[in-house]
């Protein structure tokens, strides 16, 4: 089962996030046929978004969004989480191939290509939050490792993994987040940058059966750490409705959605995070024209 966990050392200096999300990974994989590159790039960003929505969003309404362009035959890789760690997803081109890279391994970077990460916090103002920061890797997990110290001057460090089946399926997906406060000292820094290289990678710790806590400790190991009571269970989970759709329709504006009926007759939407199709009738359609501006 999916499960992220937070603690934080008994000093204050260093808060963890530990997260797997095999699951979710599955579910989104199932949802956009996604192919290996796809199914690691969408799987690592998702549990990337999962652990900053519950790191850094408070009310249920806030939103975060992570939105990786690059050039590469992949596209655009969307993921948005809120503050319970309920994300949905997308990859504009999840059907992309590449031989394995140098290492042997996805080369996730590879299909990304060269672009930008931006990060857009909806706290329910008027304006959302809009971080951007240029592509180091295009690999994730060191593109929001930049984001943290350029754009927020948190240093932290992220790893993200997911393990990919024969059957495009995710066998092990999740990841850790570790930031340090600002009254981490320099030999806790370094300390964390030491045993984070000696870590097995994230699959392997899931594969071999870790839970989220398990790797939460095994990630601070030295450190005296108090665990965050309440686990959250992160899930794939959409927000559209009917009524979302309707507003889609009424805010593309009479003129468009009079051309719409004059041509189509009726209107079928997609939702691009979960594939759930809407059909809009004739009558419906005129009923939302009445309604839109213009
Ligand atoms: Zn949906």
């Amino acid at each position: 089962m999916d499960e992220l966990v937070r603690g934080t050392s008994a000093d204050g200096a260093v808060r963890v996030y530990c997260a797997v999300t095999t699951d979710l990974t599955n579910r989104a994989q199932r949802i956009h046929h996604t192919y290996p590159v796809a199914t690691a790039a969408l799987g690592r960003l998702l549990t990337g978004a999962a652990m900053m929505g519950a790191a850094g969003l408070k009310s249920e309404t806030d939103s975060l969004t992570l939105q990786i362009k690059g050039d590469g035959d992949m596209g655009m890789i969307v993921a948005v989480s809120d503050s319970a760690a309920r994300v949905r997803g997308y990859v504009e081109n999840p059907f992309t191939e590449r031989p394995l890279n140098s290492k042997g391994k996805l080369d996730v970077g590879g299909a990304v290509g060269r672009g930008y990460l931006s990060v857009i916090r909806d706290l329910g103002m008027k304006e959302p939050y809009i971080g951007q920061v240029p592509l180091v890797t295009g690999e994730i997990a060191e593109d929001l490792t930049y984001y943290f110290a350029k754009s927020e001057q948190i240093p932290t460090c992220m790893a993200l993994g997911v393990l990919v089946d024969t059957d495009n399926s995710a066998l092990a997906a999740g990841g850790f987040m570790i930031q340090l406060m600002p009254e981490a000292t320099e030999e806790t820094a370094e300390r964390i940058e030491k045993t984070a290289a000696e870590l097995p990678p994230v699959t392997t710790m899931i594969k071999d059966g870790m839970s989220a806590e398990d790797m939460l400790f095994r990630v601070t190991e030295g450190f005296s750490m108090l665990m965050d009571n309440n686990k959250i269970t992160p899930e794939y989970k959409c927000t559209c409705s009917r009524e979302r759709m309707e507003r889609a329709l009424i805010s593309i504006g009479k003129k468009e959605l009079r051309d719409m009926i004059d041509e189509q007759g009726e209107a079928e939407l997609t939702c691009r995070f979960c594939d759930n199709k809407y059909k809009f009738s004739r009558e419906e359609l005129e009923e939302l024209s009445e309604r839109a501006k213009g």
